[in-house]
């Protein structure tokens, strides 16, 4: 980013094709490096761009380094605890001590949560130094600070990007294009403010040392149920405070009954229609207010009340940059903002929070601006999954839209326990479920509730992608005996109710 670079105007092909081959080069300045940032900036380097990824944590941003991968890690050891010890009597296994009691009904005498998070944050740190190496040797620059846009476009249509270094530094950057990826984080509530050590949000979670004995978790989205199912799961006694009728509101609602009553016959307090309104630390325990009146104590709480996006004190005001009544930043399909050369990505888009979104947005954003052929942000092809156990993976149109008359499709839905598979390996809830349209038969949307449903839902994410149908998903061989047999066993159901209503 140097001032004597000769510099492009003007987004699109004319600009792409000036890099290197008629002696120009373009500057791209990335402000976070997250999902959106980071593969925006490998994308970027590799399209002939010279690329700044600006970042004051790390790359790999939130998602490495607090939210996605320590979450996952974490979640790793919980699925081995409960895998073992939902299975192993019915499986035949003998273990040293075969006296359950009362109080201590399973196998598995416990976990030692300091090497757990020990390892969590050993392995977000490895995987951020990955991307940091992988970024730099596709030749993007990384640097570590604060960034903001200041004022507004120059004649020649370039940006400044002002980083603040943490000993209060300043280097100014030239961009002929920005993107804004900065994420989000914690919503608090002003009469529960995490205190790092009982009150707790999910970013400090990984310093405890022990395992919380009563955790009040508070909020029942993606979060909240995460990591209540993982740490019921580690040993804790859990509470969940859902404000809603049920636990994961936005989900499948078959699938969140599902979870809702593993939970339940797991033994944890799911308290639905309680909202939480203030949260305070009595000595060594925590004592959560519900808006009723009520009062449940615990020895830490945890609070997965949603996410604010980071726009504050990026200059994006003064930029042209326009915010959704959310507080999120407006993007077009192609990750556009309002003010032009200005591009966002990710959480702070508010479009769709997940890491495989962010990075499609930031991918989206290069190719538009560098002129590279590019597919506008198709969010009807999104795959996403909840990590719990079991996982609840989704992808295209739902129940809900289905419902709410927003596509008219034909549903079927098999509960695992008709799986030879899930039999075998004493697999009782979860199912599958397709939506395909009535008179082609293509696949539009499906829901999968099981194991690892993270892996299985990726044959009906390929149907939904390329236009599939029941027949051609009904058709395809599956592994006898397999889980994914269950997915082409609903497709043929759904073959044989379109075959009907063709010959009615
Ligand atoms: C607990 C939890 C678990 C999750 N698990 C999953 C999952 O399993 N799968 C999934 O797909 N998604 C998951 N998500 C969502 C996922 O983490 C986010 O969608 C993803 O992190 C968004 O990426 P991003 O690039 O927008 O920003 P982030 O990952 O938030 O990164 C933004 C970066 O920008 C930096 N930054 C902010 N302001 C500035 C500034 N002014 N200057 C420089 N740098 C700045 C931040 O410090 C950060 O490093 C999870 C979220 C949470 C909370």
């Amino acid at each position: 980013m140097t001032g004597s670079t000769p510099r492009t105007v003007g987004p699109g092909a004319k600009r792409f094709g000036a890099c290197g081959t008629i002696g120009y080069v373009t500057r791209i300045v990335i402000i976070g490096g997250g999902p959106g940032g980071y593969e925006a900036a490998l994308v970027g380097a590799q399209l002939g761009a010279e690329v700044t990824v600006v970042d004051c944590d790390g790359l790999g941003g939130a998602s490495v380094l607090t939210d996605c991968v320590p979450s996952k890690t974490l979640i790793a050891t919980a699925e081995v605890m409960t895998t073992f010890d939902s299975s192993y009597e019915e499986l035949g296994i003998l273990v040293a001590d075969d006296t359950p009691s009362v109080d201590r009904p399973a196998r598995v005498v416990g976990v030692d949560l300091g090497k757990v998070n020990r390892r969590v944050k050993r392995l977000a740190l490895a995987q951020s130094h990955d991307i940091t190496a992988s970024v730099t040797r596709a030749g993007a620059r990384v640097l570590r600070g604060r960034g903001r846009l200041e004022g507004q476009q120059d004649s020649d249509g370039s940006r400044t990007v002002v980083v603040t270094a943490a000993d209060g530094s300043e280097q100014r950057l030239t961009a002929d294009a920005v993107l804004i990826a900065t994420g989000g984080h914690p919503r608090e509530l002003p009469d529960a403010r995490p205190d790092g050590e009982r009150i707790l949000n999910w970013t400090q979670v990984y310093d405890l040392d022990e395992l919380p004995e009563e955790l009040i978790v508070v909020g029942s989205g993606v979060t909240g149920a995460e990591f209540a199912g993982a740490y019921q799961a580690l040993g804790s006694r859990v509470t969940l405070v859902s404000s809603r009728d049920r636990v994961l509101p936005g989900e499948d609602p078959d699938a969140a009954a599902v979870l809702e009553d593993v939970f339940r016959r797991r033994g944890m307090n799911v308290m639905a229609r309680s909202r939480a309104q203030a949260v305070k630390r009595v000595g060594d325990r925590v004592e959560v207010t519900l808006a009723d009146g009520r009062v449940i104590t615990g020895t830490h709480c945890l609070m997965a009340v949603g996410a604010i996006p980071n726009t504050a004190n990026l200059g994006l005001e003064e930029a042209g940059v326009k915010l959704k009544d959310s507080g999120h930043v407006k993007t077009d399909k192609v990750s556009r903002t309002s003010a032009p050369g200005v591009y966002a990505a990710g959480d702070v888009t508010g479009v769709f929070a997940l890491a495989s979104v962010a990075a499609m947005q930031g991918r989206i954003a290069m190719y538009h601006f560098l002129g590279d052929a590019v597919t506008p942000l198709n969010l009807k092809a999104v795959s996403s999954n909840v990590f719990t156990d079991p996982e609840i993976a989704t992808v295209g149109y739902s129940q809900a839209d289905v419902d709410g008359g927003r596509i008219d499709a034909r549903v079927v839905k098999l509960p695992l326990l008709r799986n030879p598979r899930a039999k075998m390996q004493g697999i009782r809830d979860g199912f599958v479920k397709i939506f395909c349209r009535p008179g082609t038969g293509v696949v539009v949307g499906g829901t999968i509730v099981a194991p690892r449903a993270s892996e299985l839902i990726h044959p009906i994410s390929i149907a939904v992608d390329n236009n599939l149908t029941v027949e051609q998903i009904a058709n395809a061989f599956t592994v006898y005996p397999s889980l994914s047999g269950s997915i082409a066993e609903v497709a043929r159901q759904l073959h044989t109710v379109k075959r009907a209503e063709e010959l009615a």
